[in-house]
Formats: structure tokens, sequence, C-alpha cells
């Protein structure tokens, strides 16, 4: 199940918050310095290299005719395809979506995934479509797109509001489209059309896999910890599920609907339950609901922002009683509240690092169709594993060398290799 929060009530209109494209905007800032004589290339990352808008109408089942914005951002393809999720919300703009395929440049180079980043949306809700009508949306989307989707152009993937069944939508138009079968043009399909054991827990379990790591060098074992998570879609609510399976206690959940804070912990699968029968956590525990305002301020070992960008402003990290933050959603914090969180030595691991096992575990996907040769779950897992706690040790070594965040490290290791890439290649013609 997808996460469908909406910005209302969730303060993402604060005026404190900056466009997500000026947030990226500010860490790519942060990091030339870093860059040494790369750094002259950097205005390359301040620029994508390709956005696609275009119209998406339909017929309803009522009979009446809509129209709807769609983007499709290919922010940099200098180390491979365009690689990133398409999301489905009433929020979604070109200047996120700008930000987002920004975000997934530096997630798959810190990664060291053979990608370029991209990122798709289309703004609208879709709670208020039936089946048939976001069938017909996506493959409209999917057939404007063109050309420009390809296994070996850019491969979108799910995000916030899209799911297997979208995945399988697009694949089937683009490769009716293209007279052939091209299971590799997405990843984060269903399993019987050449998607990847393990993809669905992806994001989380990658999360977990770096609350871990973060826990283990400051002495705060998972296990014992007291979690908040907020967002309880596929990211969020499976991977509270990891932590309370590991013993973690979860005394905070929230989603577009309610705030639960309950200090003798929530019980993870009931929740996850009402929601399957409700689509939200509103009513599962009355008298755990608490003000929106509240979940900042509940005391934990390790908060989990797996919602939508934005969401950790300034204000809310000065009152923050945590000792880690994870990021499961892309760009949750805004770089004042990233300062403020420094300062206060609470430890961020950012999005770039921390959900990426996501986009990891569609790399594996894509590999596997291309080789029509499909891996065991377990095998899969073993390998995200590997990859997640090597990424984290290098980026955490570059912290520790030159005295920055995990944030600026990531960055500084990604910005290397696409700037090395780019200059490798060099300027065309
Ligand atoms: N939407 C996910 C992300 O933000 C996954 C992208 C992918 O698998 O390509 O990382």
């Amino acid at each position: 199940m997808s996460n469908n929060r909406t910005r209302e009530g969730l303060s993402y209109l604060d005026p404190a918050s900056p466009e997500p494209w000026a947030s990226f905007l500010e860490q790519i800032d942060c990091v030339t310095p870093h860059l040494g004589s790369l750094s002259r290339w950097t205005e390359t990352l301040k620029r994508p290299k390709r956005m696609i808008i275009v119209d998406v109408p339909i017929i309803r089942d009522d009979g009446t005719i809509v129209h709807y914005e769609g983007y499709r951002v290919q922010h940099t393809l200098s180390r491979g395809p365009g690689k990133g999720g398409v999301r489905f919300h009433p929020s979604v703009t070109l200047n996120e979506v700008m930000a987002l395929a920004g975000w997934m440049t530096i997630k798959n180079a810190a990664l060291n995934l053979p990608f370029g980043g991209a990122k798709g949306g289309i703004r609208l809700d879709p709670r208020q479509h039936s089946e048939g009508e976001l069938q017909r949306i996506t493959r409209r989307y999917t057939s404007e797109l063109g050309g420009f989707i390809g296994p070996a152009r850019d491969i979108p993937a799910p995000d916030v509001g899209t799911n297997e069944q979208t995945m399988a939508w697009m694949m089937d138009t683009y490769s009716m489209n293209n007279g052939s079968t091209a299971t590799g043009v997405v990843t984060g399909k269903p399993v019987a059309l050449g998607g990847s054991l393990g993809r669905h827990e992806a994001t989380a379990r990658g999360v977990f896999i770096a609350a871990q790591q973060a826990g283990r060098r400051r002495g705060v074992p998972v296990e014992r910890a007291r979690v908040a998570v907020q967002g309880f879609g596929n990211v969020g609510g499976t991977a509270a599920r990891l932590f309370e399976g590991s013993g973690a206690r979860i005394v905070a959940l929230q989603d577009h609907s309610a705030t639960l804070v309950d200090e003798a912990g929530i019980n993870v699968m009931a929740a996850s339950q009402h929601v399957a029968r409700t689509g939200q956590l509103s009513g599962f525990l009355p008298h755990a609901e608490a003000p929106t305002e509240n979940f900042w301020l509940v005391p934990t070992e390790f908060l989990v922002p797996a919602a939508l960008e934005g969401q950790l402003l300034p204000e809310r990290a000065k009152r923050l009683k945590t000792k880690i933050v994870v990021e499961g959603a892309n760009g949750p914090t805004t770089p004042a509240a990233d300062d403020v969180l420094n300062e206060r030595g609470i430890l961020v691991v950012p999005d770039v690092l921390a959900n990426a096992g996501g986009v990891t575990v569609s790399y594996f996907e894509w590999v596997q169709d291309f080789s029509s040769f499909f891996w065991t779950e377990d095998e899969i897992n073993a390998r995200l594993e590997s990859i997640m706690v090597g990424a984290f040790d290098s980026i955490w070594s570059v912290a520790d060398e030159r005295k920055v965040s995990l944030r600026t490290a990531a960055f500084i290791i990604a910005c290397q290799r696409v700037l090395s890439a780019r200059e490798q290649r060099g300027l065309y013609p």
C-alpha cells in the first residue's frame, strides 16, 4: 500500500518550509567547497538535464473528461540511465519532481548504482479514482512519455501513491507501443511480470539496516529503542513492523488522519490490519490520539520520518527529543532544520542513504530482467544488506575524516562519482 499523506494539517505549506528544489540547491552549495577541482562542474547538478511536462486526459467513469498534469524529470544521465519513482499525489509540482530527481542522482551515486537520477509524477489524488480510471491515467501518461523512458534510457518505479499494479500497466503500455515485452522498463513490478522478490519491503529493510548501523556507532541498540514513525504506507508501515520485530517499542505513529502516542508501545500488526480495513490510522486507538504537533515531542531513541518532504522544520528540530533521525522519506528535513539537528548533536541518517534500499533492489530487479535469471529472496536480502552496510561505512568514514554531517559526506561521495563521470565524458560537442 502506498502512502497518501496530504500536506494540509502537516504544515507542508508552512511558509518556513522552502520549496524542495531550493533545499536541493542549498545542499549542492553546501557540498561544493569539498569537491576540489570537480567543483567547476557543480552547475551541472543545478540544471536538470531534461524535463518533460505532459497533459494526461481521461474520460472518467461518469463520462466527464478531466486533464491532469504529468512530469518526468531526468536530472542527470552521466552514470547510466535515469532511475527513480513516479508519484501520484494532489500536491505534486514540477519543483518537487525536480528535487526528487536530484535526490535520486545523489542516492544512486552514493550507493554506487549504475544509474543517473530521475523522477516522475502526476498531480492527482489517487483515492478519488476508480481502478479503471487509474489504469487509463497510467497508460496515457506512459504513452505520452514515449521514447524518453526505456530499459536503457530511464526506468520508473513506485513512489508515493503508486504500486506494483501501476508498474504492471506502465510495463504493458510501453511493451504494446514497442511491439515486444520489455520487463526492464520499470521496476517494482509484480513478481509474475519479472518483478524481484524482496522489492516490496526493500525500502523499509534499508531504513532498518541504516538505523542498526547508526545505533551501533552511537551505542543506541535498536532492540531496546523507543521509535516514532511518521507515515504508515509501504515505507513507514513496514519499517515499524521491522523495528517492532527486533524488540523495539513503537511509541508514536502518525499518518494523514491521526497522531497516536503510547508509551507502552503500539501494536503494529493490529494497526496495519486497521489501516488495511479503513485506509487510515484514525479510529485504531482512540485513547492514544494526540494533537499533530505532539508527534515531534515524544521522547525516543529513533525518529523515522517516512511521509513527505519538508516535515522536519527548524521549530520542530529545536524541540525534538530523539537521538537519531532516520529519513525514510525523501527530503523530510529542511536545510535549516538540518543545521539545528547538527548543532544539537542529533544524528541524521540522510534519505539518500537511509531509504536507498528500494532503489538498490530495483537495480537487482533490472539486472535480473536483463539476464532473465532470478535470485532467491535470501540472496536479495543478503546483497541488499552488504551494499547498505558498505555505503554506510564509507559515508561514516568521510563524515569522520572531514568533520561533516552524514548528509554532506553522502553528497561528497555521490558528487565525486557523478562529476568525475561528467568530466571524463567531456562536453558534447
Ligand atoms: N521511489 C523510490 C525512491 O525514492 C524508489 C525508486 C526506484 O526504485 O527507482 O527511492
